[in-house]
């Protein structure tokens, strides 16, 4: 980079557009950046705290380009540093990374490069940044700052916790006293006081912008029928990209495969797939070969893709703060965006179990980020006045941009209850969390026990005081201290009311389901309970009897009724949606399926608004019996019938309906043996000609118009080959 010396002397104030301009090709700064820049170019420490999109990285880069020696960028991204790191090289900019990636022929490249003054921005990883030859390294080079980026990653409170960044302080210590850009989007004073105590920060100046996203659309559902909501949001999406989180690695590859088989392009993302398939899931995201994909956390920080339209939690997440940051994938761009929470208050108590192992104060700490969770879910309040609350952002206005601005909420008076409740909160006198308030209200536990509002509120009940005391905080009438954090005190405004109260109405709550249920009604009951679509069951009938004619067989062997109604209830729209029909076999689906699932994809699509009327468009594996298992080794193994029946200690008659039973739903079987130890060449022959001229497959119409020939056990076997050989 040649011309950085003239840079620096023409940088003077007033010239920083410039430079912008220069290396980025932006024609102004956004938001603080500038202000900001100028902070730290000034030799200061600086804490930057700006939502996800607002232009962090400008705040470092600008200045690392500037001033004199080499910026070092601590990142807890490394799977994304190369990533970054190109973008920037892209742009001309002579940017570098060290972490434990790279080749030790790699890392003394990239040390020469520093020592030459090649690199003027070098990412590193945190633990990489620590080791001791590194520091000895970092020592003797001339920094111009150490910027530290997501920078929560300091604090157990934010939503992403590393215990590497704990040494940073020590770090930066023995690296000397450069100046520090700390940086985060995580917003919640408990853990801007984390970062600032942890790297010595306290008298930064701190840098805040509003963490309201005016493009994001909130909205909580029950969590019924999970999958089928899952399905139908996606579909309504087509072709837009979007991220669904939920908490185990199994439920991600499941709700992958639940949309593959629903016609969706998707891929799944946890730390359990090798690290090279997982980057190449990422980059079908990012490349748009994939229109979703399922994922634990770990995916989606510092990634750069701006147009993500939707995320979906499928899990509640664990706290808030990870609620807003994962939503806050979506809608970089500044382009609406949907994020769509499915909860159900059973996911809250399965956190409560796994937390059992921890210390005393780690479950508190857990509870009580929880509780916030289920209150941002429960509650009928604007969930952007909710969340920015959170952040200590106070607003008094509903945001028209979520679900609970567009409901009409039932109110009620809140006078009598606030003023109750901010008198348990002044008479706990700055000792007591959200629970323990509730519950001296409505006269549980021993705190305040001899205090006058003790038991007041029994009537009540306990979810009408959290809801109170959940607004009194949004309302800024109390507020959650730092330390110890979670206690609740009065705010001016709080100490206002109580000296005089005056009217004003709360938010009912909204209701939510104890258990949650994942399957869709139509999957889990009955196969009759659900409708058939008629109209699609008169176009597949009428798919049936073309194919039958071109092939010359009968209509059931091409598909029995059974199936096209499945299909009217399922929608296979691909090949492996159609082999979980019952009936269809993968023989089946090769030899007939290609023109059915074109029709079904487009009726599908030509009625894409029909589609969430539809009732279970959900496929779902069908499980296999044990006795299946059992049976289909046997055949395989050509063992005759009398003896498999023998074994499952069943008769002739049952063991054929179980065959049936395999074979209608799809599995293909070789029973030939058994026809030939049942009948002769000719009777064989006679009765398959009768199957493939009949429109019927309808034993007692066999039995009736071979009257008394071939018994019913014979004619069963018979049509079984018919169908093994015909129709799979
Ligand atoms: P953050 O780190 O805060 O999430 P980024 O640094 O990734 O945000 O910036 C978000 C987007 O905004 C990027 O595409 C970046 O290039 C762009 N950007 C940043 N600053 C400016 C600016 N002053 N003018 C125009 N675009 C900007
Ligand atoms: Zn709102």
């Amino acid at each position: 980079m040649k011309n950085i010396s003239t840079m620096i002397k023409s940088s003077q104030i007033g010239e920083l557009v410039n430079s912008l301009e220069h290396f980025f090709g932006y024609s102004s700064f956004r938001g603080k950046q500038e202000e900001i820049i100028r902070h730290l170019m000034g030799g200061q420490d600086t804490v930057v705290i700006m939502p996800t999109g607002a232009g962090k990285s400008l705040c470092f880069q600008l200045p690392a380009l500037l001033l004199e020696g080499t910026a070092i960028v601590v990142s807890p991204l490394i799977a994304l540093m190369k990533n970054q790191v190109d973008q920037l090289v892209a742009k001309g900019i002579n940017a570098g990374f060290l972490n434990s990636s790279l080749s030790r022929a790699e890392v003394t490249k990239v040390r020469q490069d520093v020592l030459e003054g090649e690199i003027k921005i070098l990412y590193v990883a945190p633990e990489t940044l620590a080791k001791a030859e590194n520091l000895a390294f970092f020592r003797k080079i001339n920094l111009s700052f150490i910027a530290i980026d997501e920078a929560h990653c300091i604090s157990e409170w934010g939503h992403d916790f590393r215990p590497e960044y704990r040494k940073l302080r020590l770090v930066v210590e023995e690296l000397g006293n450069r100046p520090i850009i700390a940086l985060t989007a995580t917003a919640t004073t408990k853990v801007q006081k984390d970062i600032q105590r942890t790297l010595g920060l306290e008298e930064a100046k701190v840098f805040k912008t509003s963490f309201h996203r005016e493009n994001l659309y909130y909205e909580v559902v029950p969590k019924l029928e999970s999958k089928q909501k899952l399905v139908q949001f996606v579909r309504k999406r087509k072709g837009q990209s979007g991220i669904i989180y939920c908490l185990s690695r199994k439920k991600v590859e499941e709700l992958a495969e639940l949309l593959q088989v629903n016609g969706v392009k998707a891929l799944p993302y946890h730390a359990g797939l090798e690290p090279t398939q997982r980057i190449r899931h990422q980059d079908a995201f990012l490349n748009e070969e994939v229109e979703v994909v399922t994922a634990t956390i770990a995916f989606g920080m510092g990634i750069d893709k701006a147009d993500v339209r939707y995320v979906v939690h499928y899990d509640v997440p664990k706290s808030l703060e990870g609620y807003y940051q994962e939503t806050g994938r979506a809608g970089r761009d500044g382009n609406p965006a949907h994020c769509m929470m499915l909860f159900s208050k059973d996911d809250i108590h399965k956190f409560e179990k796994f937390n059992k192992g921890k210390s005393a104060s780690e479950r508190e700490n857990v509870r009580l980020l929880l509780e916030e969770m289920s209150g941002f879910a429960e509650s009928a309040v604007c969930r952007t006045r909710q969340l920015l609350s959170y952040f200590d952002e106070h607003t008094e206005e509903g945001c028209g941009h979520c679900d609970n601005c567009e409901r009409e909420s039932g109110l009620f008076p809140a006078k009598d209850s606030l003023a109750l409740a901010l008198n348990a909160v002044e008479l706990s006198a700055g000792r007591l969390v959200f629970g323990e308030l509730v519950s001296a209200i409505c006269g549980e536990g021993h705190e305040l026990a001899n205090e006058s509002i003790f038991g007041e509120g029994r009537e009540k009940g306990k979810s009408h005081w959290e809801a109170v005391l959940r607004q009194a905080i949004i309302g800024d009438f109390i507020q959650r201290e730092v330390e110890p954090y979670g206690i609740l005190t009065l705010t001016e405004t709080g100490k206002k009311f109580l000296a005089e109260p005056y009217a004003l109405s709360f938010i009912q709550p909204l209701e939510y389901p104890e258990k949650c249920n994942e399957e869709a009604q139509a999957v889990r009951g009955a196969q009759e309970v659900c409708d058939v679509d008629q109209v699609l069951l008169s176009k597949l009938k009428a798919l049936r009897l073309k194919v039958a004619g071109q092939r010359n067989v009968p209509e059931f062997v091409v598909f029995q009724d059974d199936s096209l109604e499945a299909m009217c209830r399922y929608f296979p729209t691909t090949n492996d949606a159609l082999v979980q029909i019952h009936g269809v076999g993968a023989g089946k689906a090769r030899k007939f399926g290609k023109p059915f699932i074109e029709l079904v994809k487009a009726y599908v699509e030509e009625n894409e608004i029909l589609v969430e009327d539809l009732q279970a468009m959900v496929c779902t594996q069908p499980t296999k019996s044990k006795n299946k298992v059992f049976v289909i080794r046997q055949i395989d193994n050509k063992v005759d019938f009398e003896e498999i029946a023998e074994s499952l200690e069943m008769d002739l008659p049952k063991l054929i309906e179980e065959v049936e039973h395999i074979c209608f739903a799809g599995t293909k079987l070789d029973i030939a043996y058994y026809a030939d130890s049942l009948l002769d060449e000719e009777p064989q022959e006679e009765i398959y000609q009768y199957f493939l001229e009949s429109d019927t497959d309808c034993i007692e119409e066999a039995l009736e118009e071979f009257d008394g020939e071939y018994s019913e056990e014979e004619l069963r076997v018979m049509r079984l080959k018919f169908f093994a050989e015909q129709a799979m």
